[in-house]
C-alpha cells in the first residue's frame, strides 16, 4: 500500500481516505507526510449532534406527540449514530408488537433497558429474592440521591433484564468531558450502595453486587492510573501516552 501511495503523481488529484478506531497501532511509515498525513478525529456526538441523528432515523417513523428528540438525546451520553438507529428500531418494533399507531416515549425508554441490559426475562423469581432486589436497588437510588454531585436518579426497575435482577438509571445533567474527583467518588458510593443495603438489612452479601464492584474498580483503577488521584502514589500517570492525533 506504501508503494502505491507514493506512486501516485500530485498531479492526479487522487486522495486516499482510510478510517480506523486504532491510530495508535499504526506504523508510524504510515503517516510520514505524503502517504495519511492528516488525521480527522471524529468523536461521539454531542447532546446537540444525537438530536440530529435521531431526527434523521425518526424521520420515517410515527411518533406520538409527546415524544421529545431533546430528551431522548439527553437521555443517551455516549451512543454513537448506529446505537442511535438501533434505538429508534427497537422502540419502533415495540410499539408494533402493542399495536400502538405511534411510538410513545416509553417505548424509547424500554428500548434503551432492552439494548444495555438486553431483553425483560420472564424469570419468576420468588417474593424474597424481589424483596432482597428492591432493597439493593434503593440503596442504589438513596446514596445517588443523598451524595451532593451524583447524576440524578431517573429511573428504577426490578424487572430481571439479562444478568442483571434490577436497574438504577442515574442519568448525567449533560455530556461530560471530564470528570472530577468528588463526581468520581460520588459514583462509587452510590454504585456500592447496593451491596451496602444488602449487608444493613439482611447481615449478608450476595453475589447480586457482581457487576457493581466491576464498575468501581474500575473507576477506582482509571482514578490511580490515569487521573493521578492517588494520595500514596501522587499525580502520576501509569498508562503509556496515547497519541490522540
Ligand atoms: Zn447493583
Amino acid at each position: 500500500i506504501l508503494t502505491e501511495m507514493d506512486g501516485f503523481d500530485s498531479r492526479e488529484g487522487v486522495i486516499v481516505l482510510a478510517a480506523t478506531n486504532r491510530a495508535d497501532v499504526l506504523d508510524a511509515a504510515l503517516l510520514r507526510p505524503g502517504r495519511f498525513d492528516r488525521r480527522v478525529v471524529v468523536q461521539r456526538p454531542d447532546r446537540a449532534g444525537r438530536a440530529a441523528i435521531l431526527a434523521v432515523h425518526t424521520k420515517n417513523v410515527p411518533l406520538a406527540p409527546d415524544v421529545s428528540l431533546e430528551r431522548i438525546a439527553a437521555e443517551t451520553p455516549g451512543l454513537v449514530g448506529a446505537e442511535l438507529r438501533n434505538l429508534v428500531n427497537e422502540a419502533a418494533l415495540l410499539a408494533a408488537r402493542k399495536g400502538a399507531s405511534a411510538v410513545r416515549p416509553e417505548d424509547f425508554g424500554e428500548a434503551m433497558e432492552k439494548i444495555t441490559l438486553g431483553p425483560a426475562r420472564s424469570i419468576l423469581l420468588n417474593a424474597a429474592d424481589r424483596e432482597r432486589t428492591a432493597c439493593h436497588e434503593a440503596g442504589h437510588t438513596l446514596l445517588a440521591l443523598l451524595v451532593p454531585g451524583s447524576d440524578p436518579v431517573h429511573r428504577v426497575s426490578i424487572v430481571p433484564r439479562g444478568m442483571a435482577l434490577g436497574v438504577t438509571y442515574q442519568l448525567p445533567v449533560d455530556d461530560r468531558t471530564s470528570y472530577a474527583e468528588d463526581y468520581l467518588r460520588a459514583r462509587i458510593t452510590s454504585t456500592l450502595g447496593g451491596r451496602a443495603a444488602e449487608q444493613l438489612v439482611y447481615g449478608v452479601v450476595t453475589t447480586g453486587a457482581e457487576n457493581d464492584l466491576q464498575q468501581v474498580t474500575e473507576i477506582a483503577r482509571q482514578m490511580v492510573l490515569r487521573g493521578g488521584m492517588s494520595k500514596k502514589l501522587g499525580p502520576s500517570s501509569f498508562v503509556a501516552p496515547r497519541d490522540e492525533g
